[in-house]
């Protein structure tokens, strides 16, 4: 499968430069093709398209300074908006038309992997000119790669984040690792812990995601608001908008960084065979249907944990390591109790499940994942399950298998009202 390796790369004061000049060419072309596609002019494919370059070459002779190959891309990046928009038109979507590229941001750069080269830790990026095509107006880019770079990369993407670093990209292909028998485990994806899971022996496992995020809300919402009060462009504007990137970027890397590393234990460690979770997509009605759709939840629901992400990422990193992972409709899991069969409505803030028929009382998450483990069992056939139990800590930087516990361990015991039902501390 291909992966993508993404590398901080190290560039002088002169070569920055050189990367704004031909990221904005490269915009500039793709909007003033955006501009005649959405008069009305019909897009003719790439091939055609890409025979015009030598027409606006003429039109604008700066063109020239940018690295062919950097260029021909632009008219693939359009072929590809331009087919997606016609493929959702014709499925009876109604996408917006492909945009115009805005000036702050970076228009990312693609090489193939054919026309870079690598000196030890150097990466050397062509630019435009030279040779037959005259003078080159910019020296090629010698960028040092803080680590290193995959062997046998196919493309190398270069591209900027919202504090100003630049990175390169590397895609490479790497074997998937063979499927081998072992344990299921099914996880539920939750709003206070990332992810809680339930092997066939009954073995809990408690996954944090990053819990830094309300911090980082705070921290934006007052930068935000600071900045709201100042004259629009004025000097102390523009600083506090450079400082909120700055501050967003931070809270994206160490979100996206925690969601690798759960899903990799989860992934690479904790499973043998085979993931279940939840289905997503049914996600949206719950959230509906429980109609508590304020503003903080819906961030810790579908900004902060960012659990679209973390299942694309359980996607591939099962995929890789050789381990099967399976979406199951998850209706009603929160609400069945996993001892009877009983069905009672569970709010959102109800974290604990005590069942008013059997008895049982049991953490919300950890009766959804056993509710999830049971019917992907039914589903596939008989089994045995065994009451081992053992307690497992891990602990990376923000990503711990907080306890593991057993239900033995949990005395079926009925508790009146108020007791067993905590809120969600916000
Ligand atoms: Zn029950």
């Amino acid at each position: 499968m291909l992966l993508c390796k993404k590398i901080k790369l190290n560039v002088t004061e002169q070569d920055a430069a050189t990367l704004e000049f031909m990221q904005a060419k490269c915009r500039s072309l793709y909007n003033w093709w955006i501009m005649k596609l959405r008069d009305g002019e019909k897009w003719p494919g790439w091939r055609i398209a890409k025979k015009t370059l030598q027409e606006s070459k003429r039109y604008d002779p700066e063109l020239k300074q940018v690295y062919g190959k950097l260029l021909h891309e632009v008219y693939f990046r359009l072929d590809a908006a331009m087919a997606a928009f016609f493929r959702r038109t014709q499925a009876g979507e109604k996408p917006g038309f492909p945009r115009v590229r805005p000036r702050h941001g970076f228009f990312t750069l693609v090489y193939p992997g054919a026309y870079i080269t690598i000196e030890k830790k150097t990466l050397i990026l062509p630019t435009g000119g030279g040779g037959k095509h005259g003078p080159k107006g910019y020296p090629n880019i010698e960028a040092e790669l803080t680590e290193d770079p995959p062997q046998d990369y196919r493309e190398v993407a270069i591209s900027r984040d919202g504090r100003g670093d630049y990175y390169a990209s590397f895609s490479y292909r790497v074997k998937e690792e063979d499927q081998h028998p072992g344990e299921v485990v099914a996880f539920d994806l939750g709003i206070k812990t990332l992810a809680t899971g339930v092997n066939e022996q009954e073995q809990f496992y408690h996954i944090g995601g990053f819990k830094g995020g309300q911090w980082y809300n705070r921290q934006l919402d007052k930068i935000r608001s600071k900045r709201d009060k100042c004259k629009k462009k004025s000097r102390r504007y523009i600083h506090l908008s450079k400082v909120y990137k700055r501050v967003a970027q931070k809270k994206r890397k160490k979100q996206r960084d925690s969601l690798h590393k759960a899903s990799h234990l989860i992934a690479h460690k904790l499973v043998e065979r085979t993931v279940v979770i939840g289905d997503l997509s049914q996600r949206q009605m719950v959230m509906k249907e429980h109609q508590e759709r304020n503003k903080y939840r819906n961030r810790a629901v579908f900004n902060d944990w960012g659990l679209y992400t973390f299942t694309e990422m359980l996607k591939y990193k099962c995929h890789l390591y050789g381990k099967e992972l399976v979406f199951l409709d998850e209706r009603n899991t929160s609400k069945t109790c996993s001892g009877c069969g009983n069905l009672q409505t569970m709010p959102l803030w109800k974290r604990t499940y005590c069942c008013t028929n059997c008895g049982v009382v049991m953490d919300r998450d950890e009766n959804s994942a056993v509710n999830i483990l049971t019917r992907f069992l039914a589903r596939r056939g008989p089994h045995t399950s065994s009451g081992a139990c053992g307690v497992l800590h891990e602990d990376q930087s923000g990503v711990e298998v907080m306890e593991a516990s057993c239900p033995v361990q949990v005395q079926p015991q009925i508790f009146p009202g108020p007791s067993c039902s905590s809120t969600i501390a916000a």
